[in-house]
């Protein structure tokens, strides 16, 4: 909860977030269900949030069965609503994983470059092995022609520069060399621009590191999340990596992937927007805004986020309401 806090800007939620607390909707007779939230025109005092305490066997129940929720998930047409929120090893920073990225791991799909990082994020995490603040390494994952991915490895204390190719390459050293070449030159305009010597007198040089090759067009991000986590668990050696690349492999490779991004995930979403995650609306300067509930999956929304009108807003209120994953 507090890197949320931290990075949504909203230091001090318990003094000013009163006004946003949830209410229950005065429904109709018989229907006591709160499924949006109207502003209170004075201020309640602030109350602990009864989506929470209604909504706690639902997630519960979702955690026991990450399995069924990822089968339901990669099911639904790709949506925009963010399904993990993921703390990340740059300071200040998290990352969202939103539903048409998470469904990018599905079999035979090209994975975005978010779904990509979110994973290396959560296998360092995990490991706990590297100090990013004195991390003498860096990777990186490179998009060549907008449908391959590389990953790039540069390690400070033995000198080499590795362009990994996933694919079968006859290229791959001299890419590699070609890359040492430009980070020589980008960390000798570093040194003349702003006077920052650091790995300056590194002698950079290309190298390969003999990473398992794709069978099909569409594992190299497979391949390349498991290269990072390969290098970053046995820095400051470099690894000998093997492992199988059949497409039943691959499968099962996308599953867990998937899996532990959902378990990494620090998104409360009986609490904050699913569209947004949030708690109040992007470029907002009022803290009051409406919420919506869904019918089917009780995730909330605010209605600002999914461009609702008054009309769309009031049916929404009224009758039964699915929301974008679950339409
Ligand atoms: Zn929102
Ligand atoms: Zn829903």
């Amino acid at each position: 909860m507090h890197i949320l806090d931290k990075n949504f800007g909203h230091p001090s939620r318990q003094d000013d977030d009163h006004e946003e607390q949830w209410n229950k909707w005065a429904s109709s007779a018989g229907n006591t269900k709160s499924k949006s939230f109207n502003p209170p025109k004075t201020l309640p005092n602030p109350k602990s949030p009864p989506a929470t305490k209604v909504k706690k066997r639902k997630v519960d129940q979702q955690e026991k069965d990450a399995q069924g929720n990822l089968t339901w998930l990669w099911k639904k047409k790709d949506t925009e609503v963010v399904v993990a929120v993921l703390p990340s090893q740059m300071k200040g920073r998290i990352l969202l994983i939103r539903h048409c990225e998470l469904c990018s791991l599905r079999p035979h799909q090209w994975l975005t470059g978010e779904v990509i990082e979110g994973v290396f994020h959560v296998a360092a995490d995990k490991f706990g092995v590297v100090n990013f603040d004195n991390y003498e390494a860096v990777r990186s994952f490179v998009l060549v022609n907008n449908n391959h991915w590389k990953l790039l490895y540069i390690h400070a204390k033995t000198s080499p520069v590795f362009l990994v190719d996933p694919a079968q390459s006859i290229k791959e050293l001299d890419d590699s060399e070609h890359a040492a070449k430009r980070i020589q030159e980008y960390f000798r305009m570093r040194r003349t621009r702003h006077s920052i010597t650091d790995w300056v007198d590194v002698k950079w040089k290309g190298g390969v590191m003999g990473q398992p090759l794709q069978k099909d067009g569409c594992s190299c991000g497979i391949v390349v999340v498991k290269m990072a986590k390969a290098v970053m668990e046995s820095f400051p050696l470099i690894p000998n990596v093997n492992f199988e690349c059949s497409k039943k492999y691959m499968k099962r490779e996308r599953r867990e992937l998937a899996l532990e991004i959902l378990e990494a995930s620090v998104f409360d979403e009986h609490t904050y927007c699913a569209m947004c995650a949030a708690l109040r609306p992007p470029g907002s300067g009022s803290p009051i805004t409406d919420w919506v509930q869904c019918d089917d999956c009780e995730r909330w929304y605010h209605a600002q986020c999914l461009t609702m009108d008054s009309r769309d807003f009031k049916k929404a209120e009224t009758g039964y309401w699915k929301c974008p994953l679950c339409k």
